[in-house]
């Protein structure tokens, strides 16, 4: 069962002036009625009687869209004040908001003290100078690290977002900005392979030919070395990829606004799913060349004469069981063609931890 529940509020790009290349909110928003605190009780009151009883440990009330703290005080604080209410009527537990590492400040920082926020993401997407300038995100990393203290001094729950392959971005510095984040310490982490969306800078720069968007397959292999880091340093990776919507379903229809190639609906799945395969592999492969197995091989013709009997099982929990067969069954696939002389097995053990894998023969 799941355990927490996001209630969502998009407020579009009205508190962003900015004009990062990749991002269509301002075409959005051109399409989208605004949203004011009233609209935010709305929200709420649409979605709690769809939560309670339903075993939740936290409901958290999310701001998303624009940059939140871009907002004048004063809309904050009106969009704050609703957000308190529930909070203080233990509707809600928690209060979270996404915004841009050049909008924190004291002054905005103890006005979400004041009105009990709890979790504040910030748009990071990468640590290097070049690429935020290519990106035209209109701050530094100089900026990122001051307002990771501020935020972090202050006693507030850290988000860090990152995106792969912006403009003048590659494999190293990507784990460069992983390796950062982990310096910097949040508690969770999302990872955002850039897409081009139509109505951006951005997918003029790919139509001119002066911006590579990335294959799914170079998303997913940055992503998974971006992905290792976070994960082993603690931080709780709470979204890898876009979700599908209307507009970015890679689909092709005639409403899907992405172009390029970059797109996976169940991008997460494609990282995760490598990742598992990669460690069933080493275990399997650890077994392969234990005494027992290894000392009968024929090395001469590579092949594994004796093993052909062999029946190999992977173990995960019931949650990371699609990671460890692959999307579309292509971790079973890669096995069976690899490995063609033994059989293969995928169970679920309750017991296991989420995203853990054992191989056994
Ligand atoms: S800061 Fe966020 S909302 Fe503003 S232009 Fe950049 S991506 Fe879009």
């Amino acid at each position: 069962m799941k355990k927490h529940a996001i209630i969502p509020v998009f407020i579009p790009h009205r508190g962003c002036p900015n004009d990062c290349v990749f991002c269509n909110q301002k075409a959005i928003t051109a399409r989208t009625a605004d949203v004011g605190p009233e609209d935010v009780r709305n929200i709420i009151e649409q979605y709690l009687p769809t939560l309670t009883g339903r075993g939740l440990e936290t409901i958290e009330l999310a701001f998303f869209g624009g940059s939140f703290t871009g907002l004048p005080i004063r809309e904050q604080s009106a969009f704050l004040q609703v957000a308190r209410e529930y909070k203080q009527a233990g509707k809600i537990d928690r209060i979270h908001m996404s915004t841009r590492p050049d909008y924190i400040s004291p002054e905005i920082l103890d006005n979400l003290r004041r009105f009990d926020a709890d979790t504040i993401e910030l748009g990071v997407q990468s640590f290097d100078d070049r690429v935020l300038a290519e990106s035209n995100r209109g701050h530094t990393a100089a900026q990122v690290y001051e307002a990771c203290d501020l935020i972090k001094d202050y006693g507030f729950e850290l988000g860090i977002q990152l995106m792969i392959g912006l403009p003048g971005d590659n494999l190293e510095k990507c784990i460069y900005s992983a390796k950062e984040t982990v310096k910097i310490g949040p508690s969770i982490a999302r990872l955002y392979p850039t897409i081009v969306l139509e109505d951006t800078p951005l997918y003029d720069m790919y139509k001119a030919g002066t911006f590579h968007a990335l294959s799914t397959e170079e998303a997913v292999t940055i992503t998974k070395e971006m992905y290792r880091i976070l994960v082993a340093a603690g931080i709780r990776i709470i979204r890898v990829g876009l979700k599908s919507t209307d507009l970015i379903s890679g689909s092709g229809s005639d409403r899907d606004r992405t172009q390029g190639h970059t797109y996976h609906p169940a991008f997460r799945q494609l990282v995760e799913g490598e990742l598992a395969r990669e460690e069933l592999e080493a275990q399997l492969e650890k077994l392969l060349h234990k005494p027992s197995y290894s000392s009968s091989r024929c090395h001469e013709s590579g092949a594994d004469t004796d093993l052909s009997d062999t029946c190999v099982t992977f173990f995960s929990c019931s949650e990371s069981f699609s990671n460890m067969i692959g999307n579309g069954g292509c971790n079973r696939n890669y096995f069976e063609e690899k490995y063609p002389m033994l059989s293969f097995s995928f169970k679920i053990d309750y017991e296991m931890p989420r995203n853990s894998f054992l191989a056994k023969i």
